[in-house]
C-alpha cells in the first residue's frame, strides 16, 4: 500500500474514533436536555442541492438543515463536534455519496438507530466515479422524486402535501431542461474547459466535451504536462474562454488564460453557495440559468 494511502487509513481512523467519543458524550448529556420544543422532525442534509430540494418538497412541515457552512469548498468540509451531534440527532440524514463526503462513511456506524441515512448517490445515474451528479438536471428531478418518497415515509399525515410540491418543483426543473436542450443545440464551439472536473454530468446531458486542468476532487495540483497539453488545446480550437469553479482557486486558470489570451469566467456548480447568493435569492434554478448563458456565450451559441 503506498505510503499516503497508509496515512490516510490512519487520519480515517483516528476520526472514527473521535467521532464515536463524541456521539457517545452526545447521548451522555442528551438524556439531561429536555424534551425539543419543535415537534417537526429534523431532516440534515449535506450539500447544496440536496437542500433545494428537500427545502422544496418539505414546504414548512419538516425542519430541514443543511451542515455545510455557506460560502465555504464544499470538499473541504469535515463536521466538527457540534455538527456530528446535529447529524445524530436527526430522523434523517442525506448526504451526496459517491465518495464526495470522505467524512461519511466512518461517522454513520456511530449514528444512532433513530438517525435514519440515506445515500442519494444509490437513486441516480452516475458516471464513473464521479460525484458531481446534481449538475445533470435528470438527476435533480430523481432527487426530488427519492425525497418525496422518504418524507412520506417519515410524515405520512403530509405525503399529500409533498408529492404536490414535488410535481410543482419537477415542472420548474422540466422547463430549465428545455431551456438548455434549446440554448445548447447550435453552438461554434462545444469544448468546455473548466479548471477542477465539477461539470462531467453538464457536459454529458447536453453533448459537450469536457476537458478539465484539475481531477474530481478541487485539492488536486495540475502538472506542467497537463497544463501545457491544455493551452495546446485552447489555441488550436481557439476557445476564448476558460471557467473556473465558484469557491476554489482559479489560479491555474489564471495562469492558462494568460499564456492563451483567453477570457476567465466563473461557473458554478452548486457544491454550496455563498451568503451574497442566498441573499440574493439564488436558487438551483437561478444560478443553472446563468450558467446556461455563460456557457452560451463561450461556446457562441444561436
Ligand atoms: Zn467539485
Amino acid at each position: 500500500m503506498c505510503e499516503k494511502c497508509q496515512k490516510k487509513q490512519k487520519i480515517v481512523l483516528f476520526f472514527s474514533i473521535l467521532i464515536a467519543i463524541i456521539v457517545l458524550l452526545t447521548f451522555v448529556t442528551a438524556k439531561k436536555e429536555p424534551a425539543a420544543h419543535s415537534s417537526k422532525p429534523t431532516i440534515v442534509v449535506s450539500t447544496f442541492s440536496l437542500y433545494e430540494a428537500a427545502c422544496a418538497v418539505s414546504g414548512d412541515t419538516l425542519h430541514i438543515r443543511s451542515i455545510i457552512p455557506l460560502g465555504s469548498d464544499a470538499h473541504m468540509f469535515s463536521p466538527n463536534p457540534t455538527q456530528v451531534a446535529d447529524i445524530s440527532k436527526a430522523a434523517l440524514f442525506i448526504y451526496n455519496g459517491a465518495g464526495f463526503e470522505t467524512w461519511v462513511e466512518p461517522l454513520k456506524t456511530t449514528l444512532p438507530k433513530t438517525t435514519r441515512v440515506i445515500d442519494m448517490s444509490t437513486n441516480v445515474m452516475l458516471l464513473d466515479n464521479d460525484p458531481h451528479y446534481w449538475l445533470d438536471i435528470d438527476n435533480m428531478i430523481k432527487i426530488t422524486q427519492t425525497l418525496d418518497g422518504q418524507f412520506s415515509k417519515l410524515s405520512s399525515v403530509n405525503t399529500e402535501l409533498f408529492h404536490k410540491n414535488a410535481t410543482a418543483y419537477i415542472a420548474q426543473l422540466q422547463k430549465l431542461k428545455a431551456e438548455y436542450g434549446a440554448g445548447l443545440s447550435e453552438c461554434k464551439n462545444r469544448t468546455l474547459i473548466t479548471n477542477h472536473d465539477a461539470f462531467g454530468y453538464l457536459a454529458h446531458a447536453n453533448k459537450l466535451e469536457n476537458i478539465s486542468v484539475i481531477g474530481l476532487s478541487s485539492d488536486e495540483q495540475p502538472s506542467a504536462q497537463t497544463i501545457s497539453h491544455i493551452v495546446e488545446l485552447i489555441k488550436k480550437h481557439s476557445i476564448k474562454t476558460i471557467f473556473f469553479e465558484e469557491l476554489i482557486s482559479d489560479n491555474v486558470a489564471q495562469t492558462i488564460a494568460k499564456e492563451t489570451g483567453a477570457k476567465v469566467q466563473p461557473l458554478q456548480p452548486l457544491e454550496n453557495i455563498s451568503e451574497d447568493e442566498l441573499k440574493l435569492h439564488q436558487t438551483y434554478l437561478t444560478i443553472m440559468g446563468d450558467n446556461l448563458k455563460k456557457l452560451r456565450e463561450a461556446m457562441e451559441c444561436r
